[in-house]
């Protein structure tokens, strides 16, 4: 007797959809969503697909009715609740696009809660255009079985951003240049600091003198280093971000 396949099969098309979803309600996708499945994934009726809306979770759906350039789907049940977030912002200053695009990518399926794009004196690369960013972050949400995605702020000019800084949240502050001091032990900062968080990281030329000044006086700051040597703008960030998931985000299983 041949095994049933699993409903739905794994390889159901996985969508983002942003508007909230219910159990039972019919939804219609045009635009790229349709041209998806009905190109690439030559979706047909009754086919399973699988959508999130980034509010209530993920729901299991099918096919009622194919046409040229948009489609039907029937909610038929819910698959999952939305995910629970770690309360981590990634703030970082702007890099060169497609670099930037993988940070964004990457803190995304590392489960960071918002991503905060901080414009510095030395934040080289064209004005980053959010709405690809984005879509670079629910193509990622869309892979990795995410059913939540970041909130992604506009670009912020640093001195705002610590204006405005919430006063209950750390700012991990990754400072390339404390390594030599002996200070910055990320691993003592984050025993001595629980609680919402963020890590804030330089563009290519790093934070100037006076930023550096600024942002270690919020007294939200905690200075860190990523050891002793120098880390590229990308690779510091999902450094950081894998730190702090590890030392006070949910990768330790619940009984560790
Ligand atoms: N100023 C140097 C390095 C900038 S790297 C240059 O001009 O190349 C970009 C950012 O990554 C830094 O601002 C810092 O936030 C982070 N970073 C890189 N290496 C680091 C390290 N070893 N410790 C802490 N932060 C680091």
């Amino acid at each position: 007797m041949p095994a049933t396949p699993a409903y739905p099969p794994h390889s159901a098309p996985r969508l983002f959809v942003d508007v909230e979803l219910n159990d039972g309600s019919e939804i219609r996708l045009d635009g790229s969503h349709a041209h998806y499945l009905l190109k690439v994934m030559r979706i047909k009726q009754g086919d399973p697909v699988k959508l999130f809306d980034d509010r209530t979770g993920e729901y299991l759906a099918h096919v009622t009715t194919v046409a040229k350039r948009d489609l039907t789907l029937l909610i038929d049940g819910k698959a999952r609740d939305r995910e629970a977030v770690p309360d981590l912002w990634l703030c970082a200053a702007p890099i060169k696009k497609d670099r930037f695009h993988w940070i964004a990518e990457k803190a995304t399926e590392l489960g960071v809660a918002k991503i905060l794009p901080v414009q510095t004196e030395r934040t080289q690369g064209p004005a980053i255009k959010p709405e690809k960013l984005r879509a670079h972050m629910i193509e990622a949400a869309e892979q990795c079985e995410r059913t939540a995605l970041p909130s992604l702020d506009p670009l912020t000019k640093l001195t705002a951003m610590l204006e405005q800084w919430p006063a209950e949240r750390h700012l991990f502050f990754a400072d390339e240049r404390i390594h030599a001091t002996g200070e910055g032990s990320f691993r003592k900062a984050l025993v001595a600091h629980d609680g919402p968080a963020a890590i804030l990281i330089g563009p290519e030329g790093g934070f100037s003198d006076s930023e550096n000044e600024m942002i270690r006086a919020l007294p939200q700051s905690v200075a860190v280093s990523l050891g002793p040597r120098i880390l590229r703008a990308d690779t510091a960030a999902i450094a950081a971000i894998s730190l702090w998931m590890a030392g006070r985000g949910d990768w330790n299983p619940a009984n560790a």
